[in-house]
């Protein structure tokens, strides 16, 4: 990103025109340049509108993220984490993922204003914006190897359920495996990828998305119902959101390091928006089962009732789909 994009971008979060004019004279700099950063910016999808004789402005007001505010917000447990905020980052899992193999500290937190490359599972992608969302991803080393880590993205969903709770929204729900719903439409999703050995000692970057307000041109580019907490709440300042959030997750996951994903499990299935419905499950090479989803496993194994019998299903290569 241009050196001057971000600080131009900061100057308008009020979401108030500043003119070309003011800009450059408060940045010591030409109305060139300032145009110039704020194509960059827009190169990067951040949406900037342009009116002659008044200047720039941002759709709207946004809050922008903020280390201080964060860590008041997560309160006692805010010195195990180590926070890093980033004004621009392509994806805050690569960036981790990266971090942790050179030996990154046990609870780290990279956080993005701005994630332009953010991934999903198995190559897909994850849209975010400007104000549009809440990106980031925290580091947890684990005694365990890799392979007792099978229900991990579970387990975060149960801290992302517990957090929304804390800001009075009471309606989320959970899609096996990895994904928080509202209505049906998908607020949250998380990237759970992991290092080192199956017999342990190993570390998951847990990646998060959370979307907070997102504009249509986003919502366009997202190929299944996607919602935003701006529907459901009035204005969530996304530092709580992120401060509550790592408190939660702190907790969840020293929880599983003991016990697993057994301790949450029956909270999770109370939330699971699936438990009990016909569902279709997605088989890498095209095939689809169907069935009911019934149950849960101590290990995130999803059982299915099909008409050949219970099937099981983790969580590595197969989507489930509601069958309505
Ligand atoms: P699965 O059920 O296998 O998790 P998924 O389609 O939810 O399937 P993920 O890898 O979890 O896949 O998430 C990536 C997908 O999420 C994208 O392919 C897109 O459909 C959707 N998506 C991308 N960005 C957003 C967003 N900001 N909000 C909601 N959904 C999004």
């Amino acid at each position: 990103m241009n050196i001057l994009s971000f600080p131009i971008l900061r100057l308008l979060t009020d979401g108030k025109f500043h003119s070309g004019e003011d800009i450059a004279a408060h940045f010591k700099t030409s109305r060139a340049t300032v145009w110039n950063a704020i194509q960059n910016a827009e190169a990067l999808g951040v949406e900037v509108f342009s009116v002659r004789g008044r200047g720039y402005k941002l759709p709207q007001p946004i809050t922008l993220l903020d280390e201080t505010t964060i860590l008041n917000a997560i309160g006692e447990q805010r010195s195990w984490f180590k926070l890093e905020v980033h004004d621009h980052l392509e994806s805050t899992n690569s960036y981790l993922m990266k971090k942790a193999s050179a030996g990154e500290a046990h609870a780290t937190c990279v956080a993005a204003n701005l994630q332009t490359k953010g991934r999903g599972r198995r190559g897909r992608q994850w849209q975010a914006g400007l104000g549009a969302s809440l990106t980031f991803s925290l580091l947890w080393r684990f005694q365990c190897g890799a392979s007792a880590l099978s229900g991990l993205s579970l387990a975060v969903g149960v801290a992302l359920i517990r957090t929304l709770h804390e800001f009075g929204i009471k309606q989320a729900q959970l899609k096996w495996p990895n994904d928080v719903l509202i209505g049906g439409e998908k607020l949250a999703g998380i990237l759970i990828e992991l290092q080192g050995d199956m017999e342990g000692p190993s570390a998951a970057v847990i990646g998060i998305g959370i979307n907070l307000n997102l504009p249509s041109k986003i919502k366009q580019q997202i190929d299944q119902p996607a919602t935003d907490l701006n529907r459901v709440a009035a204005a969530i300042n996304p530092n709580a959101l992120l401060g509550v959030l790592l408190k939660h997750l702190a907790e969840v996951l020293n929880n599983f390091e003991q016990a697993g994903f057994a301790q949450v499990r029956d909270e999770w299935l109370k939330y699971h928006a699936y438990h009990q419905k016909p569902v279709r499950m997605l088989h890498p090479d095209g095939r689809e089962t169907s069935g009911t989803a019934i149950d849960v496993a101590e290990d995130g194994i999803l059982l299915v009732k099909t008409s050949l019998g219970e099937q099981r299903f983790s969580s590595g290569e197969i989507s489930l789909r509601g069958d309505l």
